[in-house]
Parts: structure tokens; sequence; C-alpha cells
């Protein structure tokens, strides 16, 4: 929406707002003057016909400047909403409703909302891949975020309320402030071993090595939780922790980057304190159809105890080879976005 478009919203608004406090006048006339002429035959009040899409009175229905037909997103929106502003006149969130497809737009009415009473709630605002739009000294651009919104559904939550009502309800709702997992920092530099980069990537996850390391390494488990693998096959076992693997990746970037397939011997065993899981792709005959066969070098996931803590330490070495004709910033984009994902998803799914 740009600013002329709000302007004319809010200028058509005050103007229905003055036509509702002349019909609450002559409603309450008419109370006067009741048992008078409540003896007599009378039609039924007209009310204002009212637009059944933007929930405003016809004369000054919004439809012809929204969209004809539902906006086709992935982000689902939950808002919550103070009560006063349910009764407002400006009445913002049926234009946005109305905006989106059913069921992408979801409003919670109410000032406190409890784990116990909004469990949908607590559990989109426990999602790592939810965002909470509000201001403040810990608020970040979408910009700068390293997320890569076209791989995982995202969900959004709004608070929708006078400023004052807004932060009331921000600073009194544990729920609306879980903290963020976002230490994850990635670097790269030139491969060793091809023309592209090493990437490393490192975090914590609280968690023992073994159990997460049961999570990283090739198995079912693995299919369950990370959103970039779509499948997930041993083809052979081996002795000591190694397989033979084959896997699909996602699409990335809005398909910039298609669908991969990569066949890689792993091998995960004790590492110093903690644990390792490493691969690289072997030669397989049999290809999918229409499925880029991508390279891994060698990579790793490492994963130590951190000192004096019950968290630990999970630093990967990432270099695969995606091959097809990229664009070198869309490698990079996907690679850095695809390894912070994979953390939180994997925090994820270590909670359950
Ligand atoms: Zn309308």
């Amino acid at each position: 929406m740009n600013s002329q478009f709000n302007k004319d919203t809010v200028e058509e608004t005050n103007e229905d707002d003055d036509e509702d406090e002349e019909e609450t006048k002559e409603e309450e006339e008419d109370d006067e003057g009741f048992s008078v002429l409540s003896e007599l035959p009378v039609e039924k009040s007209e009310r204002r016909p009212t637009c059944r899409r933007c929930c405003r009175p016809v004369k000054v229905c919004l439809c012809p400047y929204l969209p004809p037909c539902p906006l086709d997103v992935s982000t689902c929106l939950y808002i919550v909403q103070h009560p006063a502003e349910e009764s407002r006149v400006l009445r913002t969130v049926p234009l946005l409703a109305a905006c989106l497809p059913p069921g992408k737009c979801k409003v919670f009415i109410g000032r406190r909302f409890s784990e116990e009473r909004y469990p949908e709630l607590a559990a989109v605002c426990k999602d790592a891949h939810t965002l909470l739009l509000y201001p403040g000294a810990g608020a970040e651009n979408l910009e700068d975020l390293s997320t890569d919104f076209s791989t995982t559904a995202h969900s959004v939550v709004l608070i929708d309320g006078t400023w004052s009502q807004a932060k009331d309800m921000f600073l009194r709702n544990a729920l609306l402030q879980l903290p963020r997992q976002k230490d994850v920092t990635v670097w790269r530099k030139p491969s060793h071993e091809f023309g592209g980069f090493l990437y490393k990537a490192e975090g914590t996850v609280a968690e023992n090595p073994q159990r997460i390391m049961d999570y990283i390494r090739p198995g079912a488990r693995r299919l369950e939780w990370d959103s970039m693998i779509t499948s997930l096959e041993i083809l052979q076992t081996l002795d000591q922790g190694c397989c033979v693997v084959k896997y699909t990746t996602s699409g990335q970037l809005w398909n910039i980057i298609s669908p991969r397939e990569f066949v890689d011997f792993s091998c995960t065993s004790e590492y110093q304190r903690g644990l390792l899981s490493c691969g690289v792709s072997v030669d397989h005959d049999e290809q999918k159809a229409g499925v880029v066969r991508g390279f891994n070098h060698p990579c790793g996931w490492f994963c130590v105890p951190a000192e004096d803590s019950e968290i630990s330490v999970l630093t990967g070495y990432i270099q695969t080879d995606l091959r097809g004709m990229l664009p070198q910033t869309a490698v990079d984009t996907a690679m850095a976005s695809s390894l912070v994902n994979f953390y939180s998803d994997l925090r994820q799914a270590l909670k359950i």
C-alpha cells in the first residue's frame, strides 16, 4: 500500500465515522418518541448495507482498490488484536483478510494470551520460522535476515492496537517475547577441492552430542526434520557407522536453484569429546530423470559439548558443488540461508 492509498482510506474513514455519530443521534431521537409510535405499524429501520468482503458500508467500500483475487502467499499472518481495535471504525484487519486466501490470516482477540488458552498461537510463537512485527532495540530489518523465505513457510505475528495497547500486549505476554535463536555464524573461503566455496557454519544446540548426531546422521529421522531434504534412501549399510545414502534436496530461491540429487558415502564416528558425521559424494549410475545431480566434496558436521554447560557446539564444513548453470550470488544466498535454517529446523526437532 502506498501513502496515497493510506491517506484516502483515513479520509474516507473519518467521513464514515461522522456518519456513524449522526446515525446514533437519530436513533436516540427515535427512542424518545418510541412509546408513542410503538402502536403504529412501522417498517423495519433500514441499516446501511455493508459490503460482505471488506465489512465497510457499501458507500465507502474499498473492494475496487483491493486485489480481485486473494494474493497467493505462503506466509500465514497471525493477528493478536486488542479488544478495543475490533470495534474501531478503521477496521483494517477485514481489509487485510480480504486480500489473503482463507486460512492465511487468523485473528486472536484479547489482551492476555496464555499458552493454555491459546495453544495454536503458542505453537506458532515457538516456531523458529515465525517472525514478530514489532519495533524495538532488538528488531532487525527483514532484508538483513539470512533467511530464504522461498524454502520454508513462515508465519508473521502482528499486534493490532494503538501504540500503547501494542506495547502493553508485547510486554505482558511472554508468548510474544520468546527468544529468537539466531546465534548461527556462517563463513566461507575458496575451496581447495573445486571452483566454489568452503562454507563453515557454527552454532550452539541445547542438547548432548549423541542425540544431536542421531538427528543429523543419514536415516529416516533426518528426513523428518530437515526441510531441505525431500527424499532419503540408504542404498547400502557398511561397518562402523558408514553407509551410502541417496537424497534429494528441494528447490531454492524461488526455484532458481532446482531440486538436486546427491549420492554420498557417509561415516559417523566419535571425534575428540564428541561426534563427527562426514561424507563425500560417490559415483552412482542410476539417476532420477529431470533432477540435477549435485556433488559434495568432503563435508562434515562436528559436535562437541561446550565447556561447563549442557549445550553443544555444532560446526559444519560444507563444500557442495550444485552444478548446473547458476549465478554465484544465488548459490551464496542459498547456502547461507539453508545453513541457518538447518540449525533452526534441528533445534525445533530436538525440542519435541
Ligand atoms: Zn467492499
